[in-house]
């Protein structure tokens, strides 16, 4: 179900827009490889090493180490309440509870993100390549999509819970950080 964008999201996409245009896309991970402009990961530019203060050691290790959190261990599984899933690192909203199905995996799952909130690259980390995707903004790892998604989309986005936090609507999003 659609909705009217709200002056958060304005504000987030002109923001990003801002971002895009003005930051070379060359991205670091803590080994040191340097990625492709094609792998768009994270508009601010930042090194992971930025982050490390501000997320707990375990979204640490989702976020910028790509490691996975053990399945059914997210209390965002049983999240049900209207409202907004944002980046634990970066604050930036990356999915709406509207999107959030129970996908039995004991990941919490989405069959859609917010507009312009995530980027994705192929992965080979399994024999099979596999899409990541990560928060457009600060380039947070945040899980895989895969096919075997619910209508209308058919996708499933499964996503590592301690890479999220979950803003009920009626509270006020945190201002994004960076
Ligand atoms: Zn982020």
């Amino acid at each position: 179900m659609p909705s009217m964008p709200s002056p958060s999201d304005t504000w987030t996409r002109r923001r990003l827009l801002a971002a895009i245009g003005g930051v070379a896309a060359v991205w670091l991970t803590p080994h040191g490889t340097a990625h492709a402009a094609e792998d768009s990961l994270g508009s601010l530019g930042l090194p992971a090493s930025h982050w490390k203060p501000l997320v707990s050691a375990a979204a640490y290790a989702v976020l910028f180490n790509e490691d996975t959190e053990r399945s059914g261990t997210s209390p965002l599984n049983h999240e049900k309440r209207a409202g907004t899933y944002i980046c634990a690192a970066c604050y930036q909203p990356l999915f709406s509870s509207e999107k959030k199905f129970d996908s039995g995996t004991g990941w919490p799952s989405f069959w859609a993100p917010l507009d312009d909130a995530i980027g994705t690259k192929r992965d080979f980390k399994l024999v099979f390549p596999r899409t990541e995707y990560h928060c457009a903004r600060c380039g947070g790892h945040q899980g895989h999509v895969f096919d075997d998604g619910p209508a209308p989309t058919g996708l499933r986005y499964c996503n590592n819970g301690v890479a999220l936090r979950f803003i009920a609507d009626g509270e006020a999003l945190p201002p994004l950080r960076g």
